[in-house]
């Protein structure tokens, strides 16, 4: 069969993503590959689709078991012998494997990197006939990214073991240094490199400073996404549970997941929200890597993240299926902090360095007020436009700007006076002239600044304080003592002015739904294909999206197909997957027609 026939016969779709094509060649043409395209952009595919077109077997490298299971269900669906061998699974298991693979009857075989590490593995390996190998989540390579992973390292001897076997390699991030080192460590030799955008175009990024626990900004922006599917994000796992038991009581169809959860509960909680039985889950990251859903609607962070990396992997969780998600992201100061003071215990001054770096470039993006996509495009070295109405930067009504320059100087020789020794709590407490112990005890009432600023609130000088760091007037230094940077004493002496946003002072962060959402109808139609959806996916014991995604059923909702011809038509629904549903949802579909 030809690339175009397999493409819609198998998978169901008419026409190559951006770079899929590229991908699908250089494969073929038994080059070596890297390729960096966003989450949902349709990497799977690119190696899928050539290891279709070939003989032989391809063996895919994949971090997580869960993931491997998700992709080997997800191309049994398609008709496609895909299998894995993994620590989960008994020895007869394996065995039956073992045996398939040498009767050449499987495409695609998906281990983790410690299986190739095993010298017995390789020496079968290299009895059959392997086409060429895919690394997948390849940022996990490099020591410069944010998930390396000591196995993966290894995984360079592969061309030695297997000189003419290509590589692909695939990762939705990696910086131009993390892609540099990828190629290195893999031995790459001349490959075909594909960076595709990393502009998500139907994901919307809204950042919020935090407001006390943030828990009725979570709530404003979840009652916009009732009924659908998403993650929220969570620093602890106490956090994780807290939460989690909080919008239960709100009437959220909610569920923590984390690492110390007990293992049965945690595959019920993962095999639910894939079933769509669950709305939301509440997660630390341990819900990581593994999720494959493609109809996630909305992802939210409680707090800041570790890196850009993390949190561009997660928020590209939101949204597969290519249709409008939205992503929430709620971050303070103290966020920063503390996740600095954990990394302390890092051994290497070098790497810890990297990772100070890497927390600080995540706490700017949360706080700019420029473009989010354009920040992240600059981030991960790929010119994006500035999105106009994808962000909550772009999509903020301009504001008046608030001449906050005697604040600003209050607030900074507060931090003066106090030699630069003390926390933002006490610079606030000074300025709002507390009585608390810690200001008695250290006579800071008698200070000339004591109680000058009384007439502001505890969260507008956090705000001050927030747009202080923002223009890199303060520093935190050790024990989190602020320190003047040099640029303040032109502040201090009224060479240089500070401004801020109108609406940051004195009220709630107001936020922002849309309210004339782009989001496609999700009607009575919709909702009986996703009826049918759910009880075929229980009946065969599969996640939901793996009949069909949102996508499709928006299609079908939108299209009523009345034959099998109009049905092959529709976005996802190839050969395959007509015998198995389609009789099925042509007859609702024809049912609702007539309706
Ligand atoms: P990635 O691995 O890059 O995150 P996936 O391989 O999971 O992305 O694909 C994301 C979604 O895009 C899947 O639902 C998949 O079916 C869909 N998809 C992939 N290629 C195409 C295509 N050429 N046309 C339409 N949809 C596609």
């Amino acid at each position: 069969m030809k690339k175009l026939e397999v493409l819609e016969k198998v998978f169901g779709h008419n026409s190559f993503r951006t770079f899929q094509e590229e991908a699908v060649d250089a494969i073929v043409d038994g080059k070596d590959l890297l390729m960096i395209l966003p989450t949902g952009g349709g990497k799977s595919l690119c190696y899928q689709l050539p290891s279709l077109l070939m003989d032989g077997v391809t063996v895919v490298v994949s971090p997580l078991i869960a993931l491997m299971q998700d992709q080997v269900r997800g191309l049994s669906e398609n008709g496609i012998e895909a299998r894995t061998i993994n620590s989960d699974m008994s020895e007869e298991e394996r065995q039956v494997v073992f045996m398939e693979l040498k009767r050449g009857v499987v495409k695609l075989l998906y281990v983790a990197p410690e299986r190739l590490s095993s010298m017995n593995f390789i020496e079968f390996l290299t009895t059959l006939k392997i086409n060429f190998f895919v690394i997948d989540e390849a940022h996990c390579v490099s020591e410069w990214g944010h998930e390396f992973r000591a196995d993966y390292r290894k995984l360079g001897l592969l061309k030695e073991y297997f000189p003419n076997c290509p590589i692909s390699a695939f990762t939705a991030t990696a910086t131009p240094k993390v892609a540099e080192d990828i190629q290195k460590a893999l031995r790459l030799e001349n490959p075909v490199s594909l960076r595709g955008s990393v502009f998500r175009d139907n994901l919307k990024i809204y950042s919020e400073k935090r407001i006390s626990s943030g828990r009725t900004q979570l709530i404003n922006f979840l009652n916009a996404h009732k009924n659908e599917a998403g993650i929220v994000y969570t620093f602890t796992r106490k956090e994780a549970e807290q939460t989690a038991a909080f919008l239960q009581s709100k009437n959220f169809s909610a569920h923590a997941y984390h690492a110390r959860i007990d293992s049965a509960v945690k595959e019920r909680v993962y095999k639910d929200f894939l079933h769509d039985r669950i709305d939301i889950v509440v997660a630390t990251i341990a819900f990581g890597m593994g999720i494959d859903k493609s109809n996630i609607r909305f992802v939210a962070h409680t707090s800041l993240p570790k890196t850009i990396e993390n949190f561009y992997q997660e928020i590209g969780r939101a949204g597969r299926d290519g249709l409008d998600s939205e992503t929430l992201l709620l971050y303070t100061k103290g966020d920063e902090i503390q996740k600095r003071e954990l990394m302390n215990s890092v051994d290497s001054e070098e790497y810890k360095e990297v990772l100070y770096g890497k927390l600080q470039k995540m706490y700017h993006f949360a706080l700019s007020g420029s473009c989010k996509h354009k920040l992240l495009g600059v981030y991960f070295g790929d010119k994006v436009d500035v999105c106009e109405t994808k962000c909550g930067s772009c999509l903020k009504e301009p504001v008046e700007q608030l001449d906050i320059t005697k604040a600003a100087q209050q607030f900074l020789s507060a931090i003066y006076r106090v030699g630069q020794k003390f926390g933002q709590n006490q610079v606030i407490d000074i300025l709002r002239g507390s009585k608390s112990e810690k200001i008695l005890n250290f006579n800071h009432d008698k200070l000339s600044v004591y109680a000058i600023g009384n007439d502001r609130s505890k969260n507008e000088w956090g705000m001050i304080a927030d747009r202080l760091f923002e223009l890199e007037l303060v520093n935190v230094g050790e024990h989190r003592a602020l320190k003047l940077a040099q640029k303040a004493k032109d502040v201090l002496k009224g060479t240089l002015k500070v401004w801020i946003d109108e609406d940051k002072i004195g009220k709630l962060a107001k936020v922002i739904i849309d309210e004339e959402d782009e989001k496609e109808p999700k009607n009575e139609l919709f909702e009986s294909f996703r009826t049918l959806r759910r009880e075929l996916a229980t009946e065969n014991n599969i996640p939901a999206y793996i009949v069909f995604s949102d996508k499709t059923l928006v299609e079908l909702s939108k299209k009523l197909p009345q034959n099998r011809e109009e049905m092959l038509d529709i976005h996802g629904i190839g050969e395959v997957k007509f015998e198995r549903y389609g009789e099925k949802f042509l007859n609702l579909s024809k049912e609702l027609a007539s309706e």
